[in-house]
Order: structure tokens, then sequence, then C-alpha cells
């Protein structure tokens, strides 16, 4: 039996790389930055080094680990070797990440999408464990989900399933990161939020908080802390138009899937005054009563650390595929 497993979370700004058990006991964990201008080949020479020093530190051999599973975000393959698109993390495309972990470490290497890794995280090592049909969803720069359906992973006939922002809400309507227009991401991420109050001054709204900041200074999380510490109400109205889309974005989904739970998780679930009650209102008026009565909808108690449960998870989810 071997207890020992790496998880690879690599994201828009920054990577870790942990260490942790089967039971999902984090033993360490090193977090260095992936800034744009970073090659991948640097990127993974580092994660290379990463490893190496955790295993050193804690006294084990690369024999001894299950395994070493990998999250990215974006589309992976069908064969599941390389990232086939990833429009935030562009240099990851097609760069063999899995060919080379396994030259350098002999151990199986897994690599999954990030959403999904999520919901694996949840799966394996969160209130998801008992469950066989639910979502992790995360609303953060983007929002992206993981969907588990009759206990299994849902991938879809190319690995691309789950993009829930990018489900068409408004027809015509605001412009989104993927180019379409009307996706629930162009109204309920943080960018969005920060969007918001951006569009809302241009067109003469006043704030007498936002007025005394640059428009390049607003992020979803300060419109957050704005809302909640001072009440800015401009800061409350784009809390609740995006809570509001929110809240029809799952409710489609409860009415197409009829999960038994869904986590929600990311940046903006850190900051849900003025925000979970416009959510839930929108998704008890568009949810279809017998499907929402049987769903609960809840933050991810894994918060920050989903991540590194989730790449963790990838290696346990593909070890038991292979079984
Ligand atoms: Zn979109």
């Amino acid at each position: 039996m071997k207890p020992w497993i790496i998880g690879v979370d690599i994201g828009g700004t920054k990577v870790a790389v942990s260490l942790g058990t089967q039971r999902g006991k984090i033993l360490g964990k090193m977090v260095f930055s992936s800034g744009k201008t970073k090659k991948a080949k640097v990127l993974l020479r580092q994660i290379e080094s990463s490893i190496s020093e955790l295993l050193k530190k804690h006294h084990l051999s690369e024999r001894q680990l299950l395994g070493i599973g990998v999250a990215v975000p974006g589309a992976i393959d069908p064969r599941r070797e390389v990232v086939l698109k990833s429009p935030n993390s562009r240099y990851w495309e097609h760069f063999p990440v899995k060919t080379i972990l396994v030259r350098r470490f002999h151990v199986p290497t897994f690599i999954e999408n990030d959403a999904n890794a999520a919901a694996l995280g949840e799966q394996y090592f969160g209130a998801g464990r008992n469950l066989s049909d639910f979502l992790y969803i995360t609303v953060s720069t983007g929002i992206g989900s993981g969907i588990v359906a009759n206990g299994t992973l849902i991938r879809g006939t190319k690995g691309t399933a789950g993009e829930i922002g990018h489900m068409t809400l408004v027809p015509n309507g605001l412009l989104c990161g993927c180019g379409k227009r009307g996706c629930l991401e162009a109204y309920s991420s943080g960018t969005a939020i920060a969007d918001y109050v951006k569009r809302e001054l241009k067109n003469g709204a006043r704030s007498r908080f936002f007025k005394k900041v640059k428009l390049s200074e607003i992020t979803g999380q300060l419109v957050s802390e704005t809302a909640r510490n001072i009440h800015d109400p401009l800061a409350i109205q784009a809390k609740h138009q995006a809570a509001d889309f929110l809240g029809m974005g799952l409710a489609n989904v409860i009415n197409l899937l009829n999960p038994e739970r869904i986590f929600l998780g990311g940046g903006v679930m850190e900051h849900i005054d003025h925000f979970w009650s416009p959510m839930m209102e929108a998704v008890k008026r568009e949810a279809w009563p017998m499907a929402l009565k049987a769903c609960k909808i809840v933050r991810s108690k894994l918060g920050g650390r989903i991540g590194d449960f989730g790449a963790m998870a990838v290696v346990l989810e593909h070890r038991q595929q292979n079984n």
C-alpha cells in the first residue's frame, strides 16, 4: 500500500504543490507564482524541484508515492495527457506535462481540469463523500463547475462538460471573456461585479466611496468589502445583480441535473453578505419546486484548500478507475 500522494494545483496566478495522504492529511505544501511571462518549461522545473524537496523533507522516496495529480485550468485532451485549451494560461497548451513528470519521477501521473478536480476534492476529502449527485461550482475571476452524476464525474464527449459560466442567460447581453455575449460569467463572476460598478460610474452613477477610487483599482473584492463595511448602495446593487444571475444559473442546473447538493466556492463566496439571500431568492423563483426541494446549496467547507485536495483526489479517482 502506497499512502502518499502529490497534488499539483496550477492556477492563473500561482502553483501549489502538496504532499498528502490518501486520507486527506496534507503534510507539506510549497507555493510559487505563475506570472504570465513564465514559460511552462520553467514552471515545470519548479514543480519538479518542489516535489523533490517535499519528499526529501518528509524522508520519502518517489517509490512510496501512489501518484501525482495535476489540476489545470483548461480543457484536457481525450487521452488525458496534455492541456488542449487554457485561455488564461496559454503556455500550458500542448505542453507534455504528464510525460515529463512520469519520466522524472516514474510515478503514475494524471491531469484533470481544475473545476473537475475540485468536485473530486469534495468527493474524496470533503462533504461529497456519500453523495452521488452533486456539483462543485467556483465563483471567482471566472465561473466553472465539476459535475458528479450517479457517482461519476461528467466530462462529456470531448472533456469540456461543466462550463456553467458560459451558459447564456441574456440574449445579446454583456460581452464575456470567451467571446460570447450574455454568459453567466459576464454577470456573476468577481470580474463582472467590478465591471458593473465601473460601468455604472461611467454612466454617471454617484457613489461617495467610489468617486475617490480609480476605475482601474476597482476589483470584485473591493466592491464586496465596500458593500459589507460601509453599505455603499452602488456596491450593494452590483452584488445583488450578480447574485440574482447566479441564482438563475443554479436554478437551470438544478432543473437539468436534479442534484442533491451544490457546493459553492471561490473568491466571491468568501463575501456572501448582500449576496446569499438575493441568490437564493432567484433560485426559488426559477427552480422547479420538486428538484429544488431535493437540493441543498452550501458553501464548500474546504475553502481555500480545495485546490490542494482537488489535485490529490485526481490520483485517487484514476487509481480507482483502473482497479
Ligand atoms: Zn462566456
